[in-house]
C-alpha cells in the first residue's frame, strides 16, 4: 500500500498522476476525455489507463491505496453526481462505478474543491489547514478547506464562491441563471465586461482602446500605470475583496490562494484584492494572508491524490 493515483477529469482531457504515499509525483500523463454517448467511455478509459500504468510500474492491487478523482460538477461525499454540463453525464455513481472497474478504493470530489486541497498540500496554501481558494478562469471556481478537509456540503456544492451575490442591482444574468454573481465581475470574462463598460463611459485615453480587451491586457496596462486600467482593476478588486471579506467572517481562513488564468497577472492582482479585503474584513479575520497558486494545472491531480492520502 505505497502508491495512489490522482485523476482530474476535465471537459477535454483527463489529467492523471501516480504518487508515492509520501506525496512524490512519480509520473503524470493525460488522456482524451471521450464525451460521446453521454460520456459512457470516460470511466472505462480512466480504468484502462490506471491498469496500464500499474503494469508499467509493476504495481499490483495490494500496492495501491486508492484512486482519487476530481470532477467538474457537484459531487456528494458518497461520490454521486446528479448531472455534469461538461462531460455529458446524468445521474452517476462515480465512486461505485470506478471501484467496480479497477477493483481499488475510489474517492471523488468536485474539481475546484480538490484543486484547493492540492494547493493546501503542496502549493500556495502549504503549511495551513484553513484556506479559501479562488480560481479565476473563464468562470470563478472555489474551494474551502476547513481544518484540513474540503467543505463538500449537503449537496456536494460547497465552496461555489463564484456564485455568491455581490451586486443586488445587476440586471444581466450569470451562467447559473442568477444575477449579480461574483463570477460576473471577477472571472476573465467578468473583467472584460467591467472593462468594456468603463471604456463606453467616456473617451478617456487608455492603451486599452488599441486592441481587443482581455483580463491580460487590463493587468498589463495596470503595470504600465494606465489610469483607466487601474480603475478597472480597483473595481475588480472591490468585488472580489469584499466577497472574500464576507466569506472570511464565515470560515476564518489563515490564507486565501488565488489561482486560474487571471492569476498569471502576478502579485499585482493580490494588491487590488487585499486593499478592498482590508476595507471590509471583520477585525478578528484581519491576519488572513494572500498567496498565488503554485501548482497550475497539476493542482487537480495533487488534490485527488491527497483525497486518498489524508
Ligand atoms: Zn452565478
Amino acid at each position: 500500500m505505497r502508491y495512489c493515483f490522482g485523476v482530474d477529469i476535465g471537459g477535454t482531457t483527463v489529467k492523471m498522476g501516480v504518487f508515492h504515499f509520501d506525496g512524490t509525483l512519480i509520473e503524470k500523463w493525460e488522456i482524451e476525455t471521450r464525451k460521446e454517448n453521454h460520456g459512457e467511455m470516460i470511466l472505462p478509459d480512466v480504468a484502462d489507463s490506471i491498469r496500464e500504468k500499474m503494469e508499467n510500474h509493476n504495481l499490483d492491487k495490494e500496492a495501491v491505496l486508492g484512486v482519487g478523482v476530481g470532477i467538474p460538477a457537484p459531487v456528494t461525499e458518497a461520490g454521486v453526481v446528479q448531472a455534469t454540463a461538461n462531460l455529458g453525464w446524468g445521474y452517476k455513481e462515480v465512486k461505485h462505478e470506478l471501484e467496480t472497474l479497477v477493483g481499488i478504493p475510489v474517492k471523488v470530489g468536485n474539481d475546484a474543491n480538490v484543486a484547493a486541497l492540492g494547493e493546501m498540500w503542496k502549493g500556495g496554501g502549504f503549511g495551513h489547514k484553513n484556506m479559501v481558494m479562488v480560481t479565476l478562469g473563464t468562470g470563478v471556481g472555489g474551494g474551502i478547506i476547513s481544518n484540513g478537509h474540503m467543505v463538500v456540503g449537503g449537496h456536494g456544492a460547497g465552496g461555489e464562491i463564484g456564485h455568491i451575490c455581490v451586486n443586488y442591482e445587476e440586471t444581466e444574468k450569470c451562467g447559473c441563471g442568477n444575477r449579480g454573481c461574483l463570477e460576473q465581475y471577477a472571472s476573465a470574462t467578468g473583467i472584460v465586461r467591467l472593462a468594456k463598460k468603463r471604456l463606453a463611459e467616456n473617451d478617456d485615453e487608455t492603451v486599452l482602446r488599441n486592441e481587443e480587451v482581455s483580463a491580460k491586457t487590463v493587468f498589463d496596462a495596470v503595470k504600465e500605470n494606465d489610469a483607466v486600467a487601474i480603475e478597472i482593476a480597483k473595481e475588480f478588486g472591490k468585488y472580489l475583496g469584499y466577497a472574500l471579506a464576507n466569506l472570511a467572517a464565515a470560515v476564518d481562513p489563515e490564507i486565501v490562494v488565488i489561482g486560474g488564468g487571471v492569476s498569471k497577472a502576478g502579485t499585482i492582482l493580490l494588491d487590488y484584492i487585499i486593499e478592498s479585503f482590508m476595507e471590509r474584513v471583520f477585525f478578528a479575520n484581519k491576519e488572513c494572508r494572500f498567496e498565488l497558486a503554485r501548482l497550475g494545472n497539476d493542482a487537480g491531480i495533487y488534490g485527488a491524490a491527497k483525497l486518498i492520502l489524508e
